[in-house]
């Protein structure tokens, strides 16, 4: 018998880099704190040991201190991780007086306010990084046909602010594709003609083959009408299936080798994992609450990669390389 081929698959390791503050406690505009940069050397050369080549997708405070920006510099320069750009419209300038909930979602920004703030980060991670990011997430999730113009204009290549089967009270993402994809200019969460900008979604999936019959079942029974019934929890307390974010912050070790095996089966070949740079220390992020939840996530994530190693041939890409690579999204 000859053995069964083994998949090709692309790993990309996304970090929100970022501030730490209390996540319950609304949104800081100024003096923010980011002591968890500190632990990105050693979360580095973690990486560096799995062979995983992640990209920090840093924030305005993040690249605006001189000391982080060296750490990313450094890194840039020896080629081993990719630097984007993610944007907390809170305490990137220029600043509003209005900073609540709403405005926290950048989708709800006027046009020439995102490109404003666009061009203070990027000019800032030019500056201190020495780099012209190509790759883009918004904080909090969320995108639209406002967001990806302001990208286009600011020359990004790739945007990465889907994560399918998420929605808020602003915006719903039951309908996304869980695979890269070229976003219509109109309607971002649908394929469209224009092969400048690529969406590379974070994975998230379900523990069970066929993710399109999953998806429209969830989408059904998350609408209002069926909600009550909850249908993806019994089946999940059934354990017949489950849905599940490939975040370390997010899912146990089982979980998302059960998706990652999922995602195999239904020959996706990109895998996206994703988690916050606050939780590399204990913060009030509400994910790392103790050491051992330090500890957990670093044990997450070496499982999960050493599982993918197993189970096919992984290319380590960062998320800009991942579209360059595959030549399949650059061709349409
Ligand atoms: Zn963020």
């Amino acid at each position: 018998m000859p053995r069964e081929k083994r998949p090709e698959i692309q790993f990309i390791l996304s970090v929100d880099t970022e501030e730490e503050f209390d996540w319950g406690e609304g949104f800081p505009q100024q003096n923010c704190s980011i002591e968890n940069i500190k632990q990105i050397p050693a979360f580095q050369a973690f990486c560096d040991q799995l062979g995983v080549r992640p990209t920090y997708l840093i924030d305005y405070p993040v690249a605006q201190d001189l000391q982080a920006a060296a750490v990313f510099r450094g890194f840039v320069q020896q080629g081993k991780a990719e630097v984007g750009a993610h944007l907390h419209p809170w305490c990137n300038p220029p600043l509003t007086e209005e900073n609540g909930e709403y405005e926290s979602h950048i989708i709800h920004l006027p046009g020439d306010l995102i490109r404003s703030k666009l061009k203070v980060l990027t000019d800032a991670i030019y500056t201190n990084i020495g780099i012209a990011p190509t790759c883009f997430r918004t904080g909090r999730w969320g995108t639209d046909a406002k967001v990806i113009q302001a990208l286009l204009d600011a020359q990004f290549l790739v945007d990465s602010s889907v994560i399918p089967l998420y929605e808020n009270p602003y915006f719903s993402f039951l309908d996304s594709p869980n695979q890269p994809y070229w976003p219509d200019l109109d309607d971002p969460l649908a394929e469209g003609a224009q092969r400048e900008l690529l969406e590379i979604p974070v994975s998230s999936g379900f523990t069970r083959s066929n993710y399109i019959f999953w998806r429209k079942l969830h989408k059904t029974f998350s609408g209002k009408r069926l909600r009550h019934l909850h249908l993806i929890g019994l089946l999940c307390r059934l354990k017949l299936v489950k849905k599940v974010y490939l975040s370390p912050e997010l899912a146990n070790t089982s979980d998302m080798k059960a998706l990652v095996g999922a995602e195999i089966r239904n020959k996706n070949t990109v895998i996206h994992m994703f988690f916050h740079s606050s939780s590399l220390i204990t913060s009030t992020n509400g994910y790392s609450q103790s050491d051992s939840d330090v500890v957990r996530l670093y044990q997450r994530i070496r499982e999960v990669v050493l599982y993918l190693r197993e189970n096919a041939n992984v290319t380590f890409c960062t998320i800009s390389e991942c579209m360059k690579g595959a030549n399949k999204y650059v061709d349409g």
